[in-house]
This record gives C-alpha cells, structure tokens and sequence, in this order.
C-alpha cells in the first residue's frame, strides 16, 4: 500500500491561517469518532446554563470503567459513557445547527479541513461560556489522557473511527492538536490507518518539532559578540 494513505496529516499556521503542509489524498467527509465529543459538548452547554454534569462511568472502551469524571476528565480521557449521557440530552436539530457554527455540515462525518478549522474555531472561541471547560480537557488530554503519547503541553483530542482505505483496518486513529498550548501557532490534524487515536498522536508531534526545531537551532547557533 501507498505509505501516503498510511498516514494522512494536514498542517495550518495559526498566525497566518495559511495550510502550511498536507499528505491528504483529496477525499470526501470521513467519519470523526471521538473528535466530534468537544463539539457535542458546547452543544449541551448551550443547552444546559453551561454547566457540565458530573458522571460515573462502570464501563466503555475501557474495561471496568473511569469512575466519576467532570468534563475535564472526560474529555483527557475520551470516556464514551459520559458524551453517551450529553448526546441523550441534546436534541439532534440543536446538535446539527451548534456543529454548523463551526463549520461542519454532519455531527459524525467531516472533510479533514472543516474538521481542523473546526478546532481552529473552537479555540477562538477560548472566552465564550463553556468553552474554557473543553479547552482544559484538550489539555489533559495532552498531559496525562488520550493523548499524552504527544510529550508536549498542548491542546488535544484523539478518536478511533472506521477506517475507510482501500485495504480494510479495524480503525484508524485521529488526533488534532494545537501546539504549543502556552500560545498555538500550529494546529495538526492526523489520521493513520490501523492504529488507535492514542498512537496516531504520535505522528503530530513529528511534524509539529521538525518545524520549531529549525528556530531553536538558529537561534543557538547565532554568534554572541565576543
Ligand atoms: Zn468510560
């Protein structure tokens, strides 16, 4: 198989909005997984005096469960049980019309731009009511979550999807990331086929360092008057 369809990545440039790289064969909407949970969250803070309820969860992907979470949590650690109970409290039409503020046509499916635009919006979005909640989960995320995998203070979510190649994995592994979280200049969406979210994270931070590592070394490398 082509390595291109292997991993799929898409880079844009915060501070300038421009795609700055791309290994994405055009491709139509793909489904979301776990990424669409940020989303479905502002909509049920919409809906709710954004407030965020507290869940105990005995059991979801993870075997045995992840206990009590607030929203926090259960973002950093992408519990189904807890966006289980969000999305069973918030009416499909409102769900549809919040997913479309930010661009999306489908709650479940998106091209790979609107997906990372998407994200890109959300963060802008940093004062709104609620918003700041989420925000904070994408960062545990990156510190002890779905996506701690990364190594770096970030912004993060991760998802599993069907994999739709060719070649027919079990899933394949979604991450976004805006790096670095003190100020993003960078926002990644990457996808990799036949791996969970949690390792594709991995191939965000590669491309992400090979940027900024050109900047730390110039800046070493500049001669100090004598
Ligand atoms: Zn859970």
């Amino acid at each position: 198989m082509n390595l291109l369809l292997l991993v799929s990545l898409l880079e844009i440039d915060l501070t300038t909005g421009q795609e700055v790289r791309r290994q994405w064969e055009p491709e139509k909407a793909i489904p979301v997984g776990s990424l669409s949970k940020p989303f479905l969250a502002f909509a049920y803070a919409q809906r709710h005096g954004f407030s965020f309820p507290k869940i105990r969860c005995h059991g979801c992907w993870k075997p045995g469960g992840h206990g009590e979470l607030d929203i926090v949590r259960a973002l950093a650690l992408s519990c189904n049980r807890y966006f289980d109970v969000l999305r069973s409290q918030v009416p499909e039409e409102h769900l549809q019309a919040v997913v479309q503020q930010f661009g999306l046509h489908h709650p479940e499916r998106a091209e790979p731009e609107q997906l990372l635009h998407a994200y890109i919006e959300l963060y802008r979005r940093a004062e709104e009511p609620g918003v700041a909640s989420i925000l904070q989960g994408m960062r545990q995320a990156a510190r002890y979550g779905t996506a701690q995998a990364l190594g770096e203070d970030a912004y993060a979510k991760t998802g599993t999807a069907p994999c739709t190649h060719q070649k027919r994995a079990p899933g394949d592994g979604l991450a976004v990331v805006l790096y670095p979280a003190s100020q993003p200049r960078r926002a990644v969406l990457v996808r990799v086929h036949g791996v969970p979210g949690s390792v594709a994270v991995r191939s965000a931070i590669k491309s992400l360092r090979s940027q900024s590592s050109t900047c730390r070394g110039c800046s070493s490398r500049t001669p100090q008057p004598k």
